[in-house]
């Protein structure tokens, strides 16, 4: 079999693609020396808002932040259970936790390894106030029975879009659809900055105010404090980073689908499936197969990099082992691996990682 040496996930690559707008801009921003806050940080909320269709973007410091901070502007607190799948990364669960709330957990659709939302109505008692739907590997979970069952409790909707930057259900984008949303920039994610970043989008100016307050040390103004806050900011040069790449960003996600489709075509395991309604960002492109050890040492031979998001569900982490039960969430964390996934990725790849998993399809 033929040797390949195809990284699960290749940054300098994307750099090389835009290296001379990138190099630019950090040197306009050094030159400038507004490091925190300014005009740069601004036009990129403006400029994301947009793109999200919604009125109101606040850079935070990461995803995790975002979360935790659009969470606690719409009233979640100590107490409080929030309800979100297992099948997800840590952090997740780890913003809900922070704030003193309960994650509880409902199992996913193994067509697609997204929340069930059948199992919400279930889930629901007098302490829920909030549900996280998560937009799994770029694909949007239904947000229309999410709203409903919302809409029929009393209950607020914070959709996790990290891995979802550019995803639509319908007509509209990930991001439009929740009272807030979270976005991660973490380099790696399908709009990634170059260090940590975050951003909440609502249209509720109420919500926008409060995280930002929050993640700027509580205060209204320089000297006034009306709260003790976090110290939680998208840098300048990040959002500058960041303003650079959101124009590439629809380009970007419409290769790593055409690469999916030629995925799709040529594997003989099961991969996911898209619901009709959506389109992915495939930040993920994820198979399952058995013997899963093997199927990786196999892609490690023929110079594959393969990873697995997510092998230990988050209500079996040590941290915190919630005595949930979820049969799916379970059975499907030892058959998942991520497969290489970017837009200036080799086509060549794909036979040979099809060739490979050959003998493990399930
Ligand atoms: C990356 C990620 C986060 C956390 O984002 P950070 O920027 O790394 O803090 C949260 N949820 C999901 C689903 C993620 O993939």
């Amino acid at each position: 079999m033929t040797t390949l040496n195809v990284p699960l996930v290749d940054l300098k690559a994307q750099y090389q693609s835009i290296r001379a707008e990138i190099d630019s801009t950090v040197a306009r921003i050094l030159a400038s020396a507004w490091f925190v806050g300014g005009p740069e940080l601004s036009s990129f909320e403006n400029e994301f808002a947009a793109y999200c269709e919604r009125d109101h973007c606040v850079g935070v410091n990461s995803g995790t932040d975002a979360l935790g901070l659009a969470l606690a502007a719409l009233g979640v607190g100590p107490g409080d259970e929030v309800i979100t799948v297992s099948h997800t990364f840590f952090a997740t669960a780890e913003a809900i936790l922070r704030l003193g709330a309960k994650p509880v957990f409902v199992d996913v659709v193994p067509e697609t390894l997204l929340m069930n939302t059948d199992e919400l109505a279930g889930a629901v008692t007098a302490k829920t106030r909030a549900i996280v739907p998560v937009h799994l590997y770029g694909q949007m979970v239904p947000m229309q029975p999410v709203r409903e069952l919302a809409d029929e409790h009393g209950l607020k909707v914070v959709e996790d879009a990290a891995q979802a930057a550019g995803a639509r259900q319908a007509t509209r984008p990930a991001g439009s659809f929740g009272d807030a949303a979270a976005f991660s920039f973490y380099p790696g994610k399908n709009l990634g900055a170059y260090g940590d970043g975050g951003a909440v989008v609502t249209s509720d100016p109420q919500v926008a105010d409060a995280v930002r307050r929050q993640s700027d040390h509580g205060r209204v103004d320089k000297y006034r404090h009306t709260q003790v806050g976090d110290n939680s900011r998208l840098d300048a040069l990040q959002a500058a980073v960041l303003r650079v790449k959101l124009p590439h960003l629809d380009t970007w996600n419409a290769r790593r689908r055409q690469l999916a489709a030629m995925y799709d075509e040529a594997l003989t395991t099961s991969h996911l499936a898209i619901r009709e309604e959506n389109e992915s960002t495939y930040h993920l492109y994820v198979a399952r197969v058995r013997e899963r050890d093997r199927a990786l040492e196999a892609l490690r031979e023929a110079g594959i990099g393969a990873g697995v998001h997510y092998p230990v569900p988050v209500h079996k982490q040590p941290a915190i082992d919630s005595g949930a039960v979820l049969p799916v969430t379970e059975r499907i964390a030892g058959e998942i691996l991520s497969l290489p996934m970017y837009a200036e990725m080799p086509e060549e790849a794909i036979a040979v990682a099809a060739e490979c998993l050959e003998a493990f399809a399930v």
